[in-house]
This record gives C-alpha cells, structure tokens and sequence, in this order.
C-alpha cells in the first residue's frame, strides 16, 4: 500500500474506506460490516466516519466492524460545527468514541466551519490530545482564507489534514488550496473520490478505463492516488467494489493518460469558490 506521512511523521495508508450511508439499512448492514473488515485486510486501513452519518448510525456499525481490528486501522471521525464550542467538542468525542467502542479516535475533524471561533475548537481538540482521546486533530471544507485563519490561531499550526472534495470532476483545489497544503507538508484527505458513483458513467472515462483494462473506480481513484500526500476515501458498502479499488493502489497512469484525462477533465484556470457536498 502507498502510504502518506502526517505533520508528526505518522504514516497512513493512502487509501482508506468512508463510511457515509454506511449503518442506514438494517438489510446491508451485514455486507457493509464484511466490505469494511476486507478493506482492512487489503490494506485500506484509514476508516473515515463522523458523529453527522447518521446520526451515529455509521460510527456504531464502525465500531461493530472494528471488534479486534481496532490496532489495524487509522481510525477518523469529525465534530459537527454546531458541537465544536469547547465543552460540547469534549462531549462529542465522548459520545463518538463510545459509539465506535474505543478509547481513542487517531484523527478527529471539524466538519466544516460554523460560528464557534477556530480558538475555542483548537483548545477542545488539544484538550482532547492531552487526555489521549485523540491522537491528532484536523478540518475539513475550509478554503484557503480559513486556512490562513486556523493556523494563525493559538494551536493552528498542530492542524494535521484538511479534508476536501477532490476527484476527476472537481479539480478546483488544484488551482490554490492543493499546492497551499502541499507546501505547508499538509495532507489532503479527497472525499467523494468516484463523485458517489456519478463519475463511474461518465461515457469518456468509461471508454478510457476499458482502452486501459480498468474499471472507472480505478482509474478514478489511481489519478487521484497519483498525487504525493493524498489520501482518498472511497465508500464502498460491496466487498467486489473494496476489491476492486483497493488495486487502484498499485495503479501507474501514464504521461499520455494523464494529458487524456485532462482533456476530459480539464483542470482549473483560475481560483474558484470550494467545492462541497
Ligand atoms: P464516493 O466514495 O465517491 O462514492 C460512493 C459510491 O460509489 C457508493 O455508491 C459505492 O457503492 C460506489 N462505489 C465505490 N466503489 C465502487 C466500485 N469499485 N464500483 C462501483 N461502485 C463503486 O462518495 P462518498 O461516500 O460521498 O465519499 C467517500 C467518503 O468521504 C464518505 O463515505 C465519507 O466518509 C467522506 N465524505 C466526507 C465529507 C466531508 O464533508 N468531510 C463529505 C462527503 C463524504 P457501494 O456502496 O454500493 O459499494
């Protein structure tokens, strides 16, 4: 597995499986539990979930899919921005390491931003770290001005990630907030890397993939894993899809792939507001 290093020198694998929707229907929750623990088993060992997905319903399915797998996985939730005042950030990661039954989160995330100021998140999550509830702590959905805002703040510069929208159809971090992070050794954790599922009938790429012998998710995540310190999170609630993507991995695209890709998917040619979902 290639693997991507933390601030702190920590180094995870560089693709990991999301849990969104994971925990919704009591019918799959079986295949969901068993496409969880195989991706582990193939390496994919960063698990990305949050208190919002489902409210909870994904993280307890995770911490069902962890029993006795809990020191294998890099393990990341996320406090909803209406929780990230200091005292409802403590409280949170309580009630989210309780659902997932374990002692510790390897990575905890501020969601997206809200009205509590960066400082008074920063000191819940160095709280967090002192107590040894959280090993690290990062952001998600903040563009490059908040950027400039959180690591300005008390503690801002300990922000270990920022999770983004990123995959073939939304290259707008490319222009700015990509090469921001880059340089500052910060990795980027790409959310939504196959655009959940749209991406995979796109009639340019499907022809590409079969001219390559890929499926669309491979080559769709193979580009995104091209990248040096990018981690991307692919949901996949099916053991043949984990299977299939956890190759991706080992995926090498071509000079000439990539110019066709770009083509495709031209990248941006000037700032743009971030993506979300
Ligand atoms: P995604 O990973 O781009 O797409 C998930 C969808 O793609 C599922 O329907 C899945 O199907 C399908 N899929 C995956 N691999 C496949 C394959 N090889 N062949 C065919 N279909 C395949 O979308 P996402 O769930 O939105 O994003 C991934 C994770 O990022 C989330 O689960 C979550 O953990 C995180 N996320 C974070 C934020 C944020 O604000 N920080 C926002 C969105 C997502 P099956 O499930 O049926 O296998």
């Amino acid at each position: 597995m290639k693997m991507v290093t933390l601030p702190d020198g920590e180094q995870v694998a560089a693709l990991g499986q999301g849990t969104w929707f994971m925990g919704d229907k009591p019918a799959n929750r079986k295949d969901e539990i068993a496409a969880l623990r195989a991706g582990i088993d193939l390496g994919m060992t960063v698990i990305d979930t949050a208190e919002m997905y489902g409210s909870g319903r994904s993280e307890r399915l995770v911490g069902e899919a962890l029993q006795g797998r809990r020191d294998q996985v890099f393990l990341v939730s996320k406090v909803l921005p209406n929780n990230a005042g200091f005292k409802d950030c403590i409280a949170a990661c309580e009630r989210s390491l309780q659902r997932l039954q374990t002692d510790r989160l390897d990575l905890y995330l501020l969601h997206w931003r809200g009205g509590v100021p960066f400082s008074e998140t920063i000191e819940a999550f160095e709280t967090l770290k002192r107590d040894g509830k959280i090993r690290r702590w990062g952001v998600s959905n903040l563009d490059i001005d908040d950027m400039d805002e959180l690591v300005a703040a008390p503690g801002g510069e300990q922000v270990s990630t920022n999770q983004l929208l990123y995959n073939l159809s939304r290259r707008g971090i490319e222009w700015d907030l990509l090469p921001w992070c880059q340089n500052r050794g910060l990795p980027v954790m790409a959310y939504s890397p196959v655009e959940q599922a749209r991406l995979l009938n796109d009639s340019g790429l499907v022809s590409l993939a079969n001219e390559l012998g890929l499926s669309v998710a491979q080559l769709a995540l193979a580009w995104i894993l091209r990248q040096q310190n990018v981690i991307a999170i692919p949901k996949a609630g099916h053991t043949a899809h984990v299977q299939e993507n956890a190759r991706a991995a080992q995926i090498n695209l071509s000079p000439e792939t990539l110019s066709r890709l770009d083509r495709l998917f031209p990248p941006p040619v000037g700032p743009r507001p971030l993506d979300i979902l």
